[in-house]
């Protein structure tokens, strides 16, 4: 069979990208994107889709174009120029999009082209784009008088120099406690790995012995691993007084008033763009409509896990009584008997899996699973330039062999590289001048890489971010809008966009897929009935637990946002305080301040949306679902999904995309049974 090629010329030349260019060739296109923004809107004659919106389409998606190859390779191929260049550039991109939120000429144009005659006659997407623009301009406060807008602009920078305090605050709180540790009795059951960490840290540190740290691979670690009750709980109490009052560094990177001051101008933020609240100004760009909403399924999910997790708090209660006639139990003492009790029970090291999970038995397993389900085929391109040796490009075809999208894949980690697993867009699909220019994905993991004439061989962990991150490379690479704004993963909500990267997950826990995705790398044998059968026994091992966890983080970050009362003293401690006697059933010490190091909401995005990834569950389980009851590979069902979800990106409302694909809105059941609380 014969494909059509990718052609260079459409992807990045990533060998001919020079540093000292970069900020000269970024200016130049700001300085041109705003000369050509002037000249649409001194048009003469009514604003129209093609003369206003079409202009700003191509003016983002270029400015995209040439800043994604470099965005990506600062974060997988740092240099010392490199990082000064991305944070010279940063601020100028930060500058221009907010000279473009709050150019009011242009939010006259839009809302004129709005209402106008030729509105009705868009398509969904067009009329989409118009909406959200219309939208975000409000929101910015567009509406808001001199003065006003003056307020927001500077509450708006005094939000981000807090958040940055806030994580400052924390990163350094973290560092500067050790706990150092000379009798290797001590440690002598830590993992391996773990060992070999601490005695770096004394190494680097000039000390005898083991230094352990608050970084979180090493302190969860030792919480699980260290024989001696009180030496977890000298970590336990420095951990969770990080950045507060209390703890061996009280006071001194206290985040308590920092937060105070977040929430008091994120509430102003808020009333200034004429919400009630935080929480229903997040509400604003999310798939949830209201706070009733978000509340009732956090708290039908907490009724639902409750009576398991006080079940699973019982046996860990009663194990340690059992095992070393503990009695009362303690925070610093349930991550130890939980991991005793999880090898007693499974028996089972999640290592024994990886003989199983050679790479390209995987990525041809997973190729093999999409084109079962949508009818794709996958293509390794070899000609294509890359930044580094290890890195592989795709091609995606269509049944009919017509081209469809490509991914570079960049698996193993290195020095210079960012940790974790993420993708990024490299191109968007647009229809330019009636030609098609295919989206392009970066897929970005940090596997250990091959040792020897070893194949790098996968964790199941490893196996599920692998299909997780796939998952939203499928979403943005085969949409088939042609605008970038709502085409693939842009323009989706928040609390929307984790759905069909979670889908993907599902497929790593099948016997019948892992048929496919698993082989021996040695013998080529699948993976043995009972080694899946423990594996699919531990998956639940405190699942109501679990889930409680989470569901205490959404329910405080929410109400933290919906209740703020500007006249309230203490409103963190204070709520915090409510929501654990509503929801936790492990009883949490006083002096526990988890709130001063809650980054993702006071340091991040996730203010008031914390619950997006359980909200996204709901979704991507529910629509697993309707293939268990249709058969996993099912090609119809997989076609529904692929037309009524994936491919129509965030042109339309995401409950709308889910009522096409499923017939009716979802539910919390397919969550509920898939996370073994029924
Ligand atoms: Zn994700």
């Amino acid at each position: 069979m014969s494909y059509p090629s990718f052609q260079q010329k459409k992807l990045p030349y990533f060998n001919d990208i020079q540093p000292s260019q970069i900020e000269p060739q970024i200016q130049s296109l700001l300085t041109k994107n705003r000369q050509k923004l002037a000249e649409v809107l001194s048009q003469t004659g009514p604003y129209t889709w093609d003369n206003l919106m079409l202009p700003l389409e191509d003016m983002h998606d270029e400015l995209n174009n040439k800043w994604a190859p470099l965005s990506h390779l600062h974060s997988v191929l740092e240099t010392e120029e490199l990082r000064e260049v991305y944070n010279k550039v940063l601020p100028l991109l930060t500058q221009y999009n907010t000279e473009l939120s709050q150019n009011e000429k242009l939010f006259q144009a839009i809302s004129t082209l709005a209402n106008s005659s030729e509105f009705a006659q868009l398509n969904a997407a067009q009329q989409k784009i118009i909406q959200n623009d219309i939208r975000d301009f409000k929101l910015a406060g567009i509406h808001l008088s001199a003065d006003k807008k003056a307020r927001l602009a500077m509450l708006q920078q005094k939000i981000s120099q807090l958040a940055t305090k806030f994580s400052e605050n924390l990163l350094d709180a973290t560092q500067a406690f050790t706990l150092q540790i000379t009798d290797p009795n001590e440690v002598k059951n830590l993992p391996p790995q773990a060992l070999e960490l601490a005695i770096e840290n004394a190494k680097r540190r000039g000390l005898e012995g083991y230094v352990l740290t608050l970084d979180y691979p090493s302190y969860s670690t030792a919480l699980r691993f260290l024989d001696n009750r009180a030496l977890r709980k000298q970590l336990y109490e420095a951990y969770t007084t990080r950045a507060s009052e209390l703890g061996p560094n009280a006071g001194q990177w206290d985040n308590t008033v920092v937060m105070e001051e977040i929430l008091q101008i994120r509430h102003e933020m808020a009333q200034l763009v004429e919400f009630d609240n935080y929480a229903d100004y997040s509400l604003a760009t999310k798939m949830a409509k209201t706070a009733e909403e978000v509340l009732t399924f956090l708290n039908e999910l907490v009724i639902k896990s409750k009576p398991i997790a006080e079940q699973e708090y019982q046996d860990i209660i009663n194990f340690a009584k059992k095992l070393d006639g503990l009695d009362p139990i303690y925070a610093w003492d349930l991550p130890y008997y939980s991991e005793k009790l999880r090898e007693q029970e499974f028996d089972f090291s999640p290592e024994a899996l990886r003989p199983y999970f050679p790479i390209d038995t995987v990525l041809g397993g997973m190729f093999t699973l999409v084109n079962k389900l949508y009818g794709i085929h996958i293509q390794e391109q070899p000609n294509i330039e890359v930044w580094h040796k290890d890195v592989r490009f795709f091609a995606i075809y269509d049944e009919h062999n017509a081209l469809r999208a490509g991914f570079y894949i960049d698996l193993y980690a290195r020095p210079h590289k960012r940790d974790g697993a993420w993708m990024d867009e490299c191109r968007s699909r647009r229809r330019m001048n009636g030609e098609i220019e295919y989206p392009v994905a970066f897929l970005t993991c940090n596997f250990m890489p091959p040792l020897g004439d070893q194949p790098a061989l996968l964790t199941h962990d490893e196996v599920v971010t692998l299909f997780h991150e796939f998952g939203h490379c499928l979403h943005h690479m085969l949409t088939q809008i042609d605008y970038p704004t709502v085409g693939g993963i842009n323009g989706v909500p928040w609390d929307a966009v984790e759905f069909p990267s979670q889908f993907m997950e599902y497929y790593c826990w099948e016997k019948e897929s892992l048929d496919f995705i698993a082989a021996h790398y040695q013998t080529g044998a699948h993976l043995p009935d009972e080694l899946y059968q423990k594996m699919i026994d531990a998956k639940h091992f405190q699942t109501g637990l679990q889930m409680l966890r989470q569901l205490e983080f959404a329910l405080f970050d929410f109400r933290l946002h919906l209740e703020y009362n500007p006249e309230q003293i203490h409103p963190v401690a204070t709520l915090l305080q409510t929501v654990r006697e509503a929801v936790s059933v492990i009883p949490v010490p006083e002096f526990n301040r988890f709130a001063n190091s809650f980054s993702h909401i006071f340091g991040g995005g996730y203010a008031a949306g914390y619950y997006s990834y359980k909200w996204a569950e709901v979704l991507s389980a529910d629509a697993y679902a309707q293939f268990e009851e249709n058969g996993i590979f099912d090609r119809v069902t997989g076609q529904a999904f692929l037309s009524n979800i994936l491919e129509v990106g965030g042109s339309r409302d995401p409950m709308v995309s889910f009522v096409a694909f499923r017939g009716r809105k979802p539910t919390i059941d397919a969550l509920l049974r898939h996370s073994g609380i029924n």
